[in-house]
């Protein structure tokens, strides 16, 4: 069986510690993700999150 999981190349991704990150490249391998802020009003980049972040353990 292939358990390798596929790259979404529409969610470019380098947060490899994350369970949902294609590792073998910088791409997500979810086919959808939840987009947040922490902020009441985000401003740049960093106050912007993935959601769908999972800590791959
Ligand atoms: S779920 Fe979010 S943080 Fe995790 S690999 Fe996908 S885009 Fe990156």
């Amino acid at each position: 069986m292939d358990n390798r999981r596929s790259s979404n190349k529409c969610i470019g991704c380098t947060v490899d510690n994350c369970a949902h990150h294609a590792k073998s490249e910088d791409y997500c391998t979810l086919h959808q993700v939840s987009i947040g802020t922490h902020e009441q009003k985000p401003t740049e980049p960093q106050c912007v999150d993935c959601e769908s972040f999972l800590l791959d353990n």
